[in-house]
């Protein structure tokens, strides 16, 4: 695919913009992973970006996607999230609502998102108590889906069982 201006997607020219600003060739292969991670909604890992440019014809190396991904996450336009899982997860900033909260199932890894303006507001209430100015807070809640829930599942205890000698 050519990556023209009659064909580009507006996000993934504000990616090529953010590139030459820092003097960095706008190559298709940035494009593409660019395109890949605007393409959907939801929060996806490097292999779902790798599988989705190869599901395009696009076979890019994970080293390429990584540095791309580095890239995305360093000009605003995509946000990397941590849920613990052992790999990072990706999503685009622009497309909607950039203050939500997430719950992670840990049986399907299905990722939830919400918005709560009374956690908003106790963020606020909690900062200006101890004099502090917040920037940005994340929230996750991790559990079980209602389909997870609806299939059997259960939440694995992974620590070690009854640390504390009781009686
Ligand atoms: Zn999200």
């Amino acid at each position: 695919m050519k990556y023209g201006p009659a064909n580009i997607d507006p996000h993934v020219g504000l990616f090529a913009r953010y590139l030459r600003e820092q003097g960095l060739p706008v190559t298709q292969q940035r494009a593409a992973v660019a395109e890949a991670v605007f393409s959907s909604p939801k929060h996806q890992s490097v292999d779902d970006i790798d599988t989705h440019l190869r599901e395009n014809g696009m076979r890019l190396g994970k080293a390429t996607i990584y540095r791309t991904l580095d890239l995305l996450v360093r000009s605003g336009l995509v946000e990397e999230h941590d849920f613990g899982e052992g790999f990072k997860r990706f999503e685009h900033r622009l497309s909607r609502d950039p203050i939500h909260h997430h719950m992670v199932c840990l049986d399907s890894g299905d990722v939830i998102e919400f918005r709560s303006e009374e956690i908003a507001r106790i963020v606020e209430e909690t900062a200006a108590r101890h004099g502090f100015r917040p920037a940005h807070h994340k929230l996750v809640i991790f559990g079980l889906s209602r389909a997870s829930r609806e299939s059997g599942a259960n939440v694995k205890y992974r620590g070690i069982t009854c640390p504390i000698e009781t009686t």
